[in-house]
Parts: structure tokens; C-alpha cells; sequence
């Protein structure tokens, strides 16, 4: 049954009654953990945040593997005091690793870009990329590819002391490529390194996040970013082929003209779910709106507020905003910023730090 009140209620009444309420944000590092430690205790705890995720990719200090470690990086002292104060707060911490995509710096010539962590380290890993591709791939078959993997699972549950880990898999566009692959379709390439990445983590007792958009047929779901929002490259059969526990990360951040309609995908198939908005106002209350239809699922977990932007720019604005909003209710949303040169980073913290007023900062107008 459609809830009726899931286009009355106020957003932030919305994402209060879910389980889970995550934030993204970057790795801290000696300079700015406490940036980190204080908006954990003075902003996100108050504000009903249960999970932090930490972006590192190969930004810290895998023990097990020096030689892939890229600076700057987050140090395991540094991650000791992000796990402690998310612990005092009663937030669980989720660090996250990203594979086999996202293995470059985006490509922004036609040159090829630059690998980083494992691809720099072994570039024969490398899956044949295609031209105008964003970022490299690495091959999902490559015998070295797991070993590795396994020990970066191993160092960031015990470092941040959690047992949660988001393995990434968004953006795979170089897939089933090389020799050691081409034979096999690539959602059974991807299903597969899904599956036993998520059998090691389980093993540990642990929980697997992954991004959605590989397990999305871009022919079946219409967006503003077809092949990288959603799949073209054959692999979302792989929706059938994984384990259902998974937690999947549904990122779309666009306001759609035919509304989200992945919610009900995801639950239809059974798995776990959370819907993540990043920064657009009308997008991200949209896509609440289109979850909380399905409130009564117990596979919609929560939100999940992705920011992709530098951890103390947006923690800066975040906390500049908050008291004026607290007192009027309103969002000064900068236009200008849309169309200035400032560079993505900023513009991107400018943008997830409304959103995040919007999604978790209650403020004090009566209701209308
Ligand atoms: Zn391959």
C-alpha cells in the first residue's frame, strides 16, 4: 500500500524514523582530525547520525601493503582516534575501499591517467580501458587482485575497529576486456569478486556495502547519467547472481522526471538498501520521498548522504550554516557557485553541506 503521507511530512521527520542515517566523509589526517572528532561529537552524534563512511580508497596506511599506500594518507593513529570518538557517539564507522573501478585520477585529457595504489604498484593488472573511460579498471580475474584486497579488508577493520566495509564497485566501465576475461559475461566477472569479497568480510563476521549502479540495467532505468549511474556493459544480471547480503549503496543524485524507481527494485529483489543523495535539494527529496513509500520494508534501511568533497570544507560549511538555519529553517542556496569556475570540490561542499541541513539539522519553525 502507497503511504499517503510520504508527500506531506517534512524530509527531515522522514529520514528521522529510519535505522539507519549515514554520512560520507573523507580520511582525516593529523592536521585535521580534530575537524573530524569535533563535528562527529558536536554535530552528527545530535543530529542522529549512525553511520560514518570514510572515502580512502588508497588514502591510508594499509600495513600489509606499503607499497600501494598514496598520499597524504590516513595513519593508523589517526584512524584509532576517528573509530574512538564515532564509538563514544554510538556511530559505527565504515571505511571504504573501492574496487575495480575508481583506479586512477579522473581522466580529464585524452592521455591515460595517472594509476594509483595497485595499479601503480602492478601495471599489469590493468584491464584494457576504453577511450574517453574516467577512470582505469583493474582485472577482476588478476590472481593478484584478491590477495590484495583481502589484506586491505583485514587492515581498515582492524585499524577503525569495525566490522562494516564499503568495497566500492561503482563505475566498473573497463570490464571483461582482457584474455584472462573476455570469455566470461561480465556480470558473472563482477558477481563473482562481489561475492568473495563479501565471503572474506563475512568470514571476519563482518557486513559488505557496495555501490548499486553495476546490478542497475541502464535500458530499464532512465537518468541523467546512463552508463555510469546505471550499467551498459552487461553487468546487471549480477543482481541475480549475489548474495542477498549485500547492503546495496543506491546512489542516483538527480532530481528524475519520472520519479527514482530503484527503491522498489531493490526490494523487490531482496536486498538491503539504502538510498544516497550527494548534492541536489530537489533530488535528494525526491528520492527520500520515493523511499519512505516503501516504509515498511524492512530492506530500506535508511539515507545515506554522500558529500565528494574535501572532509573539512564541508565540515567548515556544514558548521557555518547550521545556527542560522536552526533559527530560520531556510537554505541559502549560492546559484552563483552553479555557474562560477570555483572548482567541483568547493562547489560539491557547498552543495552536500544544504543538503545535509536539509536531510538531518531539525530546526526550531514551528510547522506551518
Ligand atoms: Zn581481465
Amino acid at each position: 500500500m502507497i503511504s499517503s503521507d510520504a508527500y506531506m511530512k517534512d524530509v527531515r521527520d522522514i529520514v528521522a524514523q529510519f535505522p539507519v542515517r549515514a554520512v560520507q566523509l573523507y580520511g582525516a589526517t593529523e592536521k585535521n582530525i580534530e575537524d573530524f572528532e569535533r563535528f562527529v561529537e558536536h554535530t552528527l552524534a545530535p543530529a542522529g547520525v549512525t553511520h560514518v563512511t570514510v572515502t580512502l580508497y588508497y588514502r591510508f596506511e594499509y600495513r600489509s601493503h606499503p607499497e600501494i599506500v598514496e598520499s597524504p594518507y590516513t595513519s593508523v593513529a589517526v584512524a584509532k582516534r576517528m573509530s574512538d570518538v564515532c564509538k563514544k557517539c554510538g556511530i559505527t564507522i565504515v571505511p571504504e575501499l573501492d574496487v575495480p573501478g575508481h583506479q586512477s585520477n579522473v581522466r580529464r585529457t585524452e592521455d591515460m591517467p595517472a594509476p594509483l595504489g595497485m595499479l601503480r604498484v602492478h601495471p599489469d593488472m590493468l584491464e584494457p580501458y576504453g577511450k574517453g573511460n574516467s577512470t582505469l579498471s583493474v582485472c577482476t580475474r588478476h590472481p593478484l587482485l584478491r590477495p590484495i584486497v583481502y589484506d586491505m579488508i583485514d587492515d581498515l577493520m582492524e585499524a577503525f575497529d569495525t566490522k562494516v566495509i564499503h568495497a566500492g564497485f561503482d563505475e566498473v566501465l573497463d570490464i571483461g576486456k582482457c584474455p584472462r576475461c573476455r570469455d566470461t559475461s561480465t556480470a558473472t566477472l563482477i558477481a563473482d569478486l562481489i561475492n568473495d569479497l563479501n565471503a572474506h568480510v563475512r568470514s571476519r563476521g563482518g557486513e559488505m556495502w557496495i555501490w548499486g549502479d553495476r546490478l542497475l540495467d541502464g535500458t530499464r532505468f532512465p537518468t541523467a547519467n546512463v552508463g555510469y549511474e546505471t550499467s551498459l556493459n552487461g553487468t546487471a544480471p549480477a543482481v541475480d547472481l549475489i548474495s542477498k547480503d549485500v547492503v546495496i549503496c543506491d546512489w542516483h543524485y538527480n532530481e528524475e522526471p519520472m520519479g527514482h524507481l530503484t527503491p522498489s527494485y531493490w526490494a523487490t529483489k531482496g536486498f538491503r538498501f539504502l538510498p544516497c543523495a550527494f548534492n541536489s535539494l530537489k533530488g535528494s527529496e525526491q528520492q527520500i520521498r520515493a523511499a519512505y513509500v516503501l516504509k515498511d520494508c524492512p530492506n530500506l534501511l535508511g539515507t545515506y548522504l554522500t558529500t565528494w568533497s574535501p572532509m573539512s570544507d564541508f565540515i567548515r560549511l556544514a558548521e557555518q550554516k547550521i545556527p542560522e538555519y536552526q533559527k530560520t529553517g531556510i537554505i541559502h542556496h549560492d546559484a552563483s557557485l552553479e555557474t562560477s569556475d570555483s572548482s567541483s570540490s568547493h562547489l560539491f561542499a557547498e552543495q552536500s553541506s544544504n543538503v545535509f541541513l536539509q536531510m538531518y539539522i531539525p530546526h526550531d519553525i514551528a510547522e506551518q
